[in-house]
């Protein structure tokens, strides 16, 4: 289909899948089998210019949207969810930087992930924190002009690699999740140690470790925004990220129908080929109509987004949650199609199966992306006559 993508989003979609053609998917089997983190081709996107596409150009990037960064998601992800996650979870720690960096900040950290020189991360989560974020138990203490950060985050991807880490902790704790605020805390920081690497079903190629935080003492201009805001922080920055959980889905969605279909043309049974068969026909129909229909929810919050739209919690969750239980289901689907084949890991389909699932539960979890619209659906027909 035709979403009337400009000359330059063609350009960069060109660019990032033959980045994803050619660097990405012949050594993602290997990637994910020996858990391989990405810098190699981390280093090709950052000279093809891909590492600072939503960064302004003031500070070295391409000052590109939300539809140019789903764009290249996408076919990023067609090449391999695990390199593509790394590439996104980089951008999910830039964002509160990008929303309520300071202007001295801003300068001081966006130039490098820029130009691919650094990686952030968005570090959140903790042991008793998860859907939960008000359950937040890491905490940063005013001492004189500095913060002292305390406590432990896990499951963070980019972490141990990235440079820049925004870290949600609580400045007040009697207040909650209104007693959260954000800071950015460097790797080198000292008191800030790493977790061992998760073993992982999927994204095997991207990293998971635990962020400690040991008395690490920040001066105050590591601050983001003002003290208190570190919720709302956490919810803007996950409406603009989510778009692109959605993306990824796609890109890994149409590279599963595009395995199975490839086969399902070659493999003969009963003598014809066994796309031939009805049932076969109607799993592919499935998957691609779903697809289809995922990209195009995709694109168009995307699009919504980028025409300045002040609220777009429901349609960023709307856009997560379609897309990755598509995915989940096409991923499934495709192994399917292919059979016994489809099982082996010598196919990629297998290692997409395991990619998707981890769509569903990020960022968010797939009942959490429900509540969120449901209570978005309850505030507008509450305020209807
Ligand atoms: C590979 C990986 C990478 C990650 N990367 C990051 C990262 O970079 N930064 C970061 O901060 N975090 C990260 N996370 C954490 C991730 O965001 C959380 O795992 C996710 O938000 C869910 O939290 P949980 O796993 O604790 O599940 P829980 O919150 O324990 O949920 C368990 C189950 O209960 C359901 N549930 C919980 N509350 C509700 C509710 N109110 N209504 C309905 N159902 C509910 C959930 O949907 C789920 O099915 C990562 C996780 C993984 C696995």
């Amino acid at each position: 289909m035709d979403y009337l993508l400009t000359e330059e989003q063609q350009m960069l979609q060109d660019l990032a899948r033959q980045i994803a053609e050619e660097r990405i998917k012949p050594v993602r089997a290997e990637l994910d089998e020996q858990e391989t983190f990405p810098w190699d081709i981390i280093k090709d996107l950052a000279q093809a210019d891909l590492c600072g596409t939503i960064i302004p150009e003031a500070y070295g990037g391409l000052g590109m949207g939300c539809m140019e960064n789903v764009l290249v998601l996408e076919a990023l992800a067609a090449g391999c969810v695990g390199v593509a996650t790394t590439y996104a979870a980089s951008f999910l720690g830039a964002y509160p930087l990008l929303l309520y960096g300071s202007e001295d900040q801003k300068q001081k950290y966006l130039p490098a992930l820029a130009r691919g020189e650094a990686l952030a991360a968005f570090a959140l989560t903790e042991a008793q924190a998860g859907s939960d974020a008000g359950g937040v138990a890491t905490t940063a203490a005013k001492d004189g002009d500095h913060y002292v950060l305390n406590g432990t985050k896990q499951w963070i991807t980019n972490a141990g690699e990235a440079e820049i880490n925004t870290v949600i902790a609580l400045t007040d704790k009697a207040k909650g999740a209104r007693g959260a605020s954000a800071f950015v805390v460097e790797k080198g920081d000292p008191g800030v140690s790493f977790g061992k690497k998760e073993k992982k079903m999927g994204i095997r190629a991207s990293v998971t470790r635990e962020i400690v935080l040991e008395d690490v003492r920040l001066p105050q201009d590591r601050l983001l925004g003002r003290e208190g805001l570190g919720f709302m922080l956490t919810m803007r920055t996950l409406d603009l990220a989510r778009p692109g959980v959605g993306a990824l889905a796609v890109g890994l969605a149409q590279s599963a129908l595009d395995e199975a279909a490839a086969f399902a043309k070659e493999r003969h049974q009963f003598d014809q080929p066994v796309i031939a068969f009805q049932a076969v026909q109607h799993l592919l129909a499935d998957m691609a109509t779903k697809l289809e229909a995922a990209r195009a929810l995709v694109y168009a919050v995307a699009r919504h987004i980028d025409s300045g739209a002040k609220d777009y919690t429901k349609a960023a969750a709307m856009a997560k949650l379609f897309s990755s239980d598509m995915a989940m289901q096409v991923t499934v689907d495709a192994v399917q199609v292919m059979g016994g084949h489809g099982y082996m890991r010598e196919y990629p389909v297998e290692k997409m199966m395991r990619d998707a699932k981890i769509l569903q539960i990020f960022e968010g979890t797939n009942q959490i992306m429900r509540n969120v619209i449901g209570l978005a659906l309850n505030k507008e027909y509450s305020r209807k006559k």
